[in-house]
């Protein structure tokens, strides 16, 4: 019997938000938080951190992209704090190598501003690294079944420290055939420690395997409901820059595409106030337009809310954070003004329109940078968004300089996210060539960047 929290019943209702200063983490983790571009806990995150950092075994359904990686992670850091001793104290457990090296990462940024150790182990190349990085000492080891357990019958890992494991994808791990290491591994690690188990799905062997592993869990989940998506009318907008987003909202909310009333959906706060600002200043008089964020008050909020709902306000600026905790529908306009991180919460945003046979449509912004999530979306919702032709009364400025720049390197920290040996193109490929002018006849050194010429 479990223990079961919905994060989708409990978000339903207006109430307080919740952010990561809530959860009593410290100084070091809020920071790497901050730096990683969080700015409120997901739903997982929400439900699954206070029990973990409680104590308790926890069982996640939760999929890629719903935030689950860093649910275990905060408090795991947390409890753990600093290097300590020579053998790991936590054992993370995922089914391939990519998951593994995408955990360790994670970790990487997470716990930047702590001393932990940890440690990548996985087939598909030589241990000899693997081996030496463990010698070095360590407290974290991130790794597949099957690795791990050829090192620890090497002698290369001592155990019995271990006070907390984690098993990612379980139900990728049993398709994959690794039930007999992962029970091998439970045979041999201390009985006194605590359990988490994450898996996208829950079929019948995951539950039998979560009722072995885990000690009075309590579980806790997110759905993401796909089925939305096929009844909204869906299409994206590709757009070099943000200044272009802004001519392009600037368009659509000027009437053209028939905007009613509309919700507009950006990744930060700083965004959601530069758009707020923009809108009124040049587009909508005052009454039209509200911006609600994690930094706006439960009043401000609940007030901005009811005058939308009431027909007063036409255009509602948000972060993800609001679009969770409102009951607002009906509205004729969803613009994802930026890609939302958490791919779950696309389907939540664009379930605010298209409901009960209304005509509804959204609509979404995308930059390259954007392009990866923009995959990810399409795949849990099981559907290609069309692209939509540019209106040719929207002006495209040049994207800056800086701005480029930017995008080139949220792309390269992407692609190097998927393979674990592409070493960048952004930083690392960059040539330098030696010029002697003719007049000072000493050398200087150019860079040049292979992309600084690229066109859009
Ligand atoms: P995961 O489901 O753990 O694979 O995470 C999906 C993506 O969401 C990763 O790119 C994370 O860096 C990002 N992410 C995790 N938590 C948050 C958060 N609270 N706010 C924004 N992005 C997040």
């Amino acid at each position: 019997m479990y223990l079961k929290i919905s994060a989708l019943d409990s978000n339903r209702n207006n109430r307080f938000i919740v952010t990561f200063e809530d959860f009593n983490l410290n100084r070091q983790l809020l920071n790497a938080i901050a730096d990683a571009g969080y700015e409120t806990p997901s739903p997982i995150q929400e439900q699954a951190i206070p029990l973990v950092m409680q104590g308790h075994d926890v069982l996640g359904i939760a999929q890629t992209g719903t935030g689950k990686t860093a649910a275990y992670l905060l408090p795991l850091l947390m409890r753990i704090k600093y290097a300590q001793g020579q053998h790991p104290r936590a054992l993370i457990l995922a089914p391939t190598r990519e998951l593994v090296m995408q955990i360790d990462a994670a970790i990487s940024e997470l716990g930047k501003y702590t001393d932990l150790r940890h440690v990548a182990l996985f087939g598909g190349l030589g241990p000899k690294a693997q081996i030496a990085a463990l010698q070095k000492g360590v407290d974290i080891v991130v790794a597949t079944p099957g690795r791990f357990m050829d090192l620890y019958l090497k002698g290369e890992i001592l155990v019995k420290q271990l006070s907390t494991l984690i098993l990612d994808e379980a139900d990728k791990m049993m398709d994959m055939g690794f039930m007999p290491q992962i029970n091998r591994i439970l045979e041999v690690i201390p009985r006194k420690r605590q359990n988490l188990l994450f898996s996208a799905t829950f079929p019948p062997r995951v539950e039998k395997l979560s009722e072995n592993f885990l000690e009075a869990p309590i579980r806790v989940e997110v759905t993401l409901q796909a089925t939305t998506a096929e009844r909204v009318e869906q299409s994206i907008f590709e757009l070099p820059n943000f200044r272009s987003k802004i001519n392009l909202l600037e368009y659509l909310v000027q009437g053209a595409e028939d905007f009613q009333r509309g919700m507009v959906f950006v990744r930060s706060k700083e965004a959601a106030d530069n758009i707020y600002k923009f809108l009124k200043r040049k587009v909508v008089t005052d009454e039209e337009v509200r911006v609600i964020h994690a930094n706006k008050g439960q009043n401000t909020r609940i007030n901005a809310m009811e005058a939308f709902k009431e027909g007063k306000v036409r255009i509602l600026i948000a972060t993800d954070v609001a679009s969770r905790g409102i009951d607002v529908t009906q509205v004729s306009h969803v613009i994802n003004f930026d890609v939302p991180l958490i791919y779950e919460d696309y389907v939540h945003r664009i379930g605010r329109t298209g409901r009960a046979n209304q005509e509804g449509k959204a609509i979404t912004f995308v930059t390259i940078a954007d392009e990866y999530h923009i995959a990810k979306i399409e795949k849990i919702i099981r559907l290609t968004i069309p692209r939509a032709p540019m209106p040719e009364a929207v002006e495209i400025p040049e994207t800056p300089f800086e701005e480029k720049q930017d995008m080139l390197r949220e792309i390269d920290e992407q692609r190097k996210r998927d393979d674990p040996n592409f070493k960048g193109a952004f930083h690392e490929k960059k040539h330098k060539k030696v010029v002697i002018s003719k007049s000072q006849k000493k050398p200087s050194t150019l860079t040049k960047n292979k992309y600084s010429k690229r066109k859009k």
